[in-house]
């Protein structure tokens, strides 16, 4: 468990690496040539214009809804802000604009993806339009109240004093920043690592307005963020199985590709599994395929778990012998047999008889387990190709199921 999170935790690397790039960068903005300082003023909406597109592109209904919040922000920074907060208007705006961004991103975070041109997509479009509405609508009719309201002390603090930001945005951010945290250390993904990022350079950005240079760096940090989750979320896509998160087929044929003269391939499949799946449904199965992948991926020997398809797993041992790669495997297939898997009581089957026959003597509660088979094979001196690599480890899987399964053949 702490391992993970541990692990988990190289996920703010990315984000606070690019913010940290962008700190040091600030300072020396002032002695580039005047027409790249004009550029950096551009830089931001080039690069949500290009979120905009990605996002449109891969379908991604959140990101799309964050580009548009950027885009709308630092247009309002530019159109009102640049002078600081100097009148009524600039400050109410500075003020949604505060409470806005880390709402609406926290948000955007907890919300399911539900793509562009869906009704809940466009629902959710309506919704940022209605912010706007909202907002134009304080600014026109001058609601003074609604800006004392959000400016008002929460907290006495010399502290707290010394931030342009408003307590309530302050907190907000806050606020958000650890739940998005929170969220990431449990399960990480790039979207929400971006957004982690993102959320810091708007905070950032927000409180050192009148910083000289310092919003559009920060903007465009935080969009850049973005545009790099959005590409690493469709190159996990294609290279990643949703179901296991294990590394897909066609990261195995990558893989294949580079290999070097020697190493050991394996092909492992589950036992009796459709009788699985019958007895105790397909959820239960997808858990089982789940815990199953966990397992080989913690196999030993530099061993490299791969989802084959289905209920069928390849892991490639590069510059391993056989007798090295079987020694792991057997650990794997020990580990996956030893395994008690608890399922919770709303998944048992409808009191089927086989459910009946596994069931545990906990109150509800039942384990379940698995057996698997393997079959591994080598490339040795005659250079046959990984495919037929993979022919003989079939061949050896094959003779596994036949010798009555749960064991490692060569
Ligand atoms: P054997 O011991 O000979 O391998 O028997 P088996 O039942 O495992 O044989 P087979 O390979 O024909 O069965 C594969 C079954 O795996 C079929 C399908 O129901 C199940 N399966 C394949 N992919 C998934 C999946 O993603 N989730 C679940 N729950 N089941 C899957
Ligand atoms: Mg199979
Ligand atoms: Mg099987």
């Amino acid at each position: 468990m702490h391992h993970r999170l541990l692990k988990n935790s190289s996920s703010f690397a990315l984000p606070l690496i690019l913010l940290v790039a962008a700190y040091l960068v600030l300072p020396r903005i002032s002695s580039l040539p005047p027409s790249w300082q004009m550029n950096l003023i551009s830089a931001p909406y080039i690069i949500f214009a290009t979120l905009l597109l990605l996002s449109f592109h891969f379908n991604r209904g959140r990101i799309f809804c964050v580009s548009l919040l950027l885009g709308a922000a630092y247009w309002s920074y530019r159109a009102y802000l640049l002078q600081g907060l100097v009148d009524f208007r600039a400050g109410m705006i500075y003020q949604a604009l505060a409470i806005l961004l880390p709402v609406n991103i926290t948000l955007f975070c907890f919300l399911r993806e539900r793509g562009i041109l869906t009704s809940a997509g466009r629902l959710r479009l309506a919704f940022l339009a209605s912010q706007v509405a909202m907002v134009a609508w304080f600014v026109r009719y001058n609601y003074v109240e609604v800006q004392q309201f959000i400016g008002r002390e929460l907290v006495s603090s010399d502290f707290l004093e010394r931030f342009l930001l408003p307590q309530t945005a302050l907190f907000l951010f806050l606020a958000g920043g650890v739940l998005i945290a929170v969220k990431l250390l449990i399960s990480p993904s790039p979207l929400l690592s971006g957004m982690f990022g993102a959320l810091l350079a708007l905070a950032i950005s927000c409180n050192w307005l009148t910083t000289e240079h310092l919003v559009p760096l920060f903007m465009g940090t935080a969009g850049l963020l973005l545009v790099i989750s959005v590409l690493q979320e469709s190159h996990n896509m294609a290279y990643r199985d949703d179901l296991t998160s294990l590394p897909s087929r066609r990261a195995l044929n990558e893989q294949l590709m580079g290999l070097g003269r020697q190493y050991a391939i394996a092909m492992l499949d589950v036992d009796h599994f459709k009788k699985f799946n019958d007895t105790y449904g397909h959820d239960v199965g997808d858990q089982v395929l789940r815990m199953v992948a966990s397992r080989m991926q913690a196999v030993g020997g530099g061993g490299r778990a791969y989802r084959y398809g289905g209920e069928e797993f390849t892991i490639l041992f590069p510059r391993k012998r056989l007798a090295d790669a079987t020694a792991h495997l057997e650990e794997v297939r020990r580990s996956i047999a030893d395994y008690q898997m608890k399922i919770r009581s709303a998944e048992r089957p409808k009191d089927g008889q086989e459910g009946k026959k596994q069931r545990g003597a906990g109150n509800g509660d039942q384990t379940v387990s698995v057996t698997i088979s393997i079959g591994v094979a080598e490339c040795c001196d005659g250079s046959p190709t990984p495919e037929t690599v993979i022919k003989a480890a079939d061949q050896a899987l094959y003779r596994a199921k036949q010798k009555g399964r749960n064991q490692v053949c060569t």
